[in-house]
C-alpha cells in the first residue's frame, strides 16, 4: 500500500535501520520511545490490524521474530503490546508489534 508508512520502511522507500529483517518481516527502532528499549517488528507484507490478519503462521513468524530481535540485542526482560484499533492507542495502520523493555513496566498500561 503506497501511503503506508510502514509498508514504505519495509520496502526501503524510508531508509530505516533494520535490526534484523527476513523475508517476511523487519524490525526497527521505535522513532518516539517509550523505553529504554523500544522496537517494532511489522511484516513486510501490509495487514492493517489484527483484527485483519488471518495467517497464524505469519503471526507465529511475527512472535519468534520479536524474541530473536531480543535476543540479537541482549535484552532478556520485555513486554510486547499490539495496538489494536484507535482507542487502543493504534495510530499506524499497519500492523506492528511494540517491544518494550529496559526499565521496569508498570501494570496494568493505562
Ligand atoms: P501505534 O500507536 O501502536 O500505532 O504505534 C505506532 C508507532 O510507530 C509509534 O510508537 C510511533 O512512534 C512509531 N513510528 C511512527 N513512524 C515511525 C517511523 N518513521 N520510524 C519508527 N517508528 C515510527
Ligand atoms: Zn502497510
Amino acid at each position: 500500500m503506497e501511503s503506508c508508512i510502514f509498508c514504505q520502511i519495509a520496502g526501503n522507500e524510508i531508509p530505516t535501520a533494520f535490526i534484523l529483517e527476513d523475508d517476511l518481516a523487519v524490525s526497527f527502532k521505535d522513532i518516539e520511545p517509550r523505553a529504554p528499549v523500544h522496537f517494532l517488528v511489522i511484516p513486510r507484507r501490509h495487514v492493517a490490524s489484527l483484527n485483519e490478519a488471518r495467517d497464524p503462521a505469519l503471526l507465529g513468524h511475527l512472535l519468534d521474530f520479536a524474541r530473536q530481535t531480543a535476543e540479537k540485542i541482549g535484552l532478556e526482560q520485555y513486554r510486547l503490546v499490539i495496538n489494536t484499533g484507535r482507542d487502543s492507542g493504534q495510530a499506524v495502520f499497519h500492523l506492528h508489534l511494540h517491544v518494550l523493555g529496559g526499565r521496569k513496566l508498570g501494570w496494568p498500561p493505562g
